[in-house]
Formats: structure tokens, C-alpha cells, sequence
């Protein structure tokens, strides 16, 4: 599985389009809220992320690249940019949306 295209819409949210012809849809929010990286797994265990507030660029995408076969780097525009989503992951995100 991979995504053969990456999309911001307009909502704000990420819009991939897999090659298995499905399609994954999160918003900017969650994704930021969900961020992998250490430094924000480290943040999640002093206190909930659910009752952060996030501001303006803290969930704007500034840049996003495809990492090897396996995950999407994501740049937000505050200078977060140390989040490996795998693809997996991303997937798991979109249907806990639903
Ligand atoms: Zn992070």
C-alpha cells in the first residue's frame, strides 16, 4: 500500500488516495493532535492532547514528502516537522474519524 496522491482540501484536512483505490481522510487537527514523533509522545503523557489548543500554524501544512516505501513526513507551518506518519498509521487515523 501506498498513496498515489496527497491532497490539503479545503476543510482543512488530508485527503490520500492509496493505490488499492481507497481513500483516507483526516483533518489537519487530528493529524497534528496525532503527531508520532518523540518529542509529542513525550508531551501526551504530562497531559491530554484532546484539550490542547492548537493555533493557526501549529495545524497549517507547510510541506509533505513521502519517506522511502513506508511513511509521510509532514512539515507544519509553526516548524513541526519531525512527524513520520506511516502509512498504516494514516490509514488507522481515518477510520477512527469516521
Ligand atoms: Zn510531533
Amino acid at each position: 500500500m501506498r498513496p498515489v496522491k496527497i491532497e490539503v482540501t479545503e476543510s482543512p484536512s488530508l485527503k490520500i488516495l492509496w493505490n488499492d483505490e481507497t481513500v483516507s481522510e483526516i483533518s489537519l487537527i487530528e493529524l497534528r493532535k496525532n503527531c508520532p514523533c518523540a518529542v509529542c509522545a513525550t508531551e501526551e503523557e504530562g497531559f491530554s492532547h484532546s484539550y490542547k489548543v492548537y493555533r493557526g500554524d501549529e495545524v497549517e501544512i507547510a510541506d509533505i514528502s513521502v519517506v522511502g516505501s513506508y511513511a509521510v513526513s509532514i512539515a507544519w507551518k509553526d516548524g513541526h516537522n519531525t512527524g513520520l506518519y506511516e502509512f498504516k498509521y494514516l490509514k488507522d487515523l481515518a477510520e477512527k474519524e469516521k
